[in-house]
């Protein structure tokens, strides 16, 4: 992280006659806005100014547009290792390929061979296996590049919710199918499902998380933790990507990462508390558990206290599902 870009704001007070002064603790974000952009609550009242506007506090703003920095920061990174790695491959065998044109050039010109005290195997070989595959490598890696370059532009970062749910509802039923089968069963049938669908939301959450359940179920672990790092890169508040996450965090005995987990989460949820309270008293921290706990009865309701003994009782059954929100319908 570039910690030039976290600068204080100093305090303004909004110079509009009639809101006296009052604090500026708002950015109007209205896209069509024209007006000053740091702004007090009154400004969001009137109708001279920023009526009807969207806006956000100061602080989201700032925290949105770091978290932003960070991951082109990030991005800045891979791109010139990239650059780095790429070119040191090609580098490689521009050199090796010049080396042997010389030799094949000096095998065909008379007066060259005739200096030449031993002759190497240049000839021998009947298909020149190299070139041919070298080219096809290339080529996908060339294919590959116009694909990324075709989807970024396209991309709108908008997701047909109605199209996704439709996936989602029937993944959801072909897992919940699966789970009542006693043997141990094949998910590639989801996964190919989710996959059509990743194909042109590669970015939408939930539709990895489901995908991470599936590889996990098939016992495919370190596929589905790559995969929930990918998701939880792209949303770090998303509840199917923390959910998962918080059962790989516990099978791996993770427990103070676990914890940490709920932080993040931007409504209260009660299968994340479960992960949480799991992990507070594998560690022993008996307070804490007390202080959650009061905490969720009065989140997540009386019955919580319940609900999370039913969990342990159940635990190992209820334990190794993930739970999937329902999308609606
Ligand atoms: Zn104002
Ligand atoms: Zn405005």
């Amino acid at each position: 992280m570039n910690s030039s870009c976290q600068q204080n704001w100093p305090e303004i007070r909004c110079q509009y006659a009639r809101h006296n002064e009052m604090p500026c603790k708002y950015i109007c974000i209205d896209n069509n806005c024209k007006k000053k952009k740091i702004v007090c609550f009154r400004c969001f009242q009137d109708k001279e100014y920023h009526q009807n506007h969207q806006g956000l506090t100061i602080e989201e703003f700032k925290q949105k547009v770091q978290l932003r920095l960070e991951n082109l920061f990030k991005l800045k990174q891979i791109l010139q290792d990239s650059i780095k790695n790429f070119q040191s491959f090609i580098y490689k065998y521009e050199e090796s390929v010049e080396a042997l044109i010389n030799k094949g050039k000096q095998y065909s010109s008379p007066g060259e061979l005739l200096k030449i005290e031993t002759i190497d195997n240049y000839f021998v070989l009947e298909n020149d296996h190299f070139a041919p595959y070298m080219q096809q490598q290339l080529e996908k890696i060339r294919q590959r590049t116009d694909k990324i370059t075709k989807f970024t532009q396209d991309f709108k970062f908008i997701f047909n919710e109605e199209d996704i749910n439709k996936v989602k509802l029937k993944v959801i039923k072909m897992l919940n199918e699966k789970k009542q089968l006693e043997k141990p069963t094949d998910y590639t049938d989801a996964i190919t499902e989710l996959n059509k669908a990743l194909k042109q939301y590669p970015t939408n959450c939930s539709l990895l998380s489901l995908k991470c359940t599936c590889l996990a179920n098939q016992n495919q672990i370190e596929e589905a933790k790559k995969l929930n790092e990918y998701a939880f890169q792209i949303n770090q508040n998303d509840e199917t990507v923390l959910l998962f996450r918080a059962k790989l965090k516990t099978e791996n005995k993770e427990y103070e990462e676990c914890i940490q987990l709920y932080d993040l989460i931007t409504e209260p949820n009660k299968y994340l508390a479960y992960y949480k309270l799991d992990s507070l008293i594998e560690l022993k921290r008996e307070a804490e558990v007390k202080k959650f706990l009061e905490q969720c009865d009065k989140q997540l309701g009386q019955s919580f206290k319940w609900s999370y003994e039913e969990h342990k009782k159940g635990s190992g059954k209820i334990r190794n599902e993930i739970q999937h929100p329902q999308p609606q319908q």
